[in-house]
């Protein structure tokens, strides 16, 4: 069971190679567990065994295996994150990944293979097409069972892919969306693990002033409502990067919906305080008015795959050392900043 009652403190990162699963693992051991984060969500690129056709990266189970040792070591949740609907490009604007190169009918969007921004962002699977379930659910399997994890990271962020293709046009894209966290839901609740998504296609973009990467544009925001299908044991990662003058009000509306939520930041410093400032107001309003979900802390988020190179200059930065202006130090420095104030969160 994934523990709820202690704040959480985590740590998210892209991992793309058994090399980079070491660097993680030094990481965890100089810098994560002695400052208290209790929480990795580690986005790995397999290479899988049921299907190694469909590998994206060189992380085995063996590797993942490892790496839930040594957060297991450390008392740290190892929770492991498989991009799903989205993100299904090797980039932006990259190549499918390979399972959806090998199978084109699970394409929502073909596009030229030299499509690029604004013509194509990250290519999704059809979400009318559950035939990609057969390849899915084994590669959630083994990553579960390598990493012994409780709660699984489903991804579901940045979809703009939906409702296009001839099987989903017509339909709506907030019940094409909502009918998708249903079924990864079942499955892993099936296997007795609890689900954690991001959260940003659940916002309706124009009304709460977001980009459109950050809160959905496409017609799926209303898939919020959808109480039977988007239950309310998920956990949400409400990211927002950008600072918002004017707040944040997707964390009250999380919480008011009755969800677990974790405000997740990114690299700049004085936006990742922003927000996480203007998080503990949505505490307060939370505990004065009774509001069925909460907050449950914080989330530090690394989108660059882990090397040690990487890992130097981010344990540079977080120990308030010269570390450069790179991302491995912004990220670091994130981390330093709100270090002291993340401690004294309860929930
Ligand atoms: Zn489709």
């Amino acid at each position: 069971m994934f523990d709820r009652s202690v704040p959480f403190v985590g740590f998210h990162t892209l991992v793309a190679t058994r090399e980079g699963i070491d660097s993680l693992i030094r990481l965890i051991e100089e810098a994560l567990a002695p400052r208290g984060f209790n929480t990795i969500i580690a986005e790995m690129r397999f290479q899988f065994r049921c299907f190694p056709e469909y590998s994206s990266g060189t992380i085995a189970f063996e590797d993942a295996a490892r790496l839930a040792d040594a957060c297991e070591k450390h008392g740290i949740r190892l929770v492991p994150l498989l991009p799903c609907l989205g993100h299904q490009s090797d980039s932006p604007w990259g190549t499918p990944l390979p399972l959806l190169k090998l199978h084109p009918e699970f394409v929502e969007n073909p596009v030229a293979p030299d499509a690029t921004w604004p013509e194509i962002y990250h290519h999704s699977w059809c979400a009318s097409n559950d035939d990609v379930y057969k390849y899915i659910f084994p590669m959630m399997d083994e990553i579960a069972e390598a990493t012994r994890c409780t709660a699984f990271h489903v991804g579901l962020d940045e979809v703009f892919d939906i409702a296009m293709c001839p099987r989903c046009k017509g339909k709506d894209p907030a019940a094409l969306f909502a009918r998708t966290v249903k079924i990864l839901h079942d499955h892993l609740a099936e296997k007795g693990l609890e689900m954690m998504m991001w959260g940003d296609r659940l916002l309706n973009s124009k009304a709460m002033g977001y980009q459109m990467w950050e809160a959905d544009r496409f017609g799926m925001y209303p898939a919020l409502h959808m109480e039977d299908q988007v239950t309310r044991d998920i956990m949400i990662c409400d990211w927002h990067y950008d600072l918002h003058s004017a707040g944040y009000p997707s964390v009250e509306t999380f919480i008011q919906e009755g969800f677990y939520v974790l405000p997740s930041v990114f690299h700049v410093a004085d936006n990742a305080e922003h927000f996480w400032t203007a998080a503990l107001e949505a505490q307060y309003l939370t505990k004065r008015y009774g509001w069925p979900g909460r907050l449950g802390g914080i989330l530090f988020t690394n989108w660059t795959p882990l090397n040690d190179e990487y890992v130097d200059n981010l344990l540079k930065a977080m120990k308030g050392e010269e570390a450069g202006e790179e991302l491995d130090a912004m990220v670091g420095k994130v981390i330093r900043r709100l270090e002291p104030r993340v401690k004294k969160f309860k929930v």
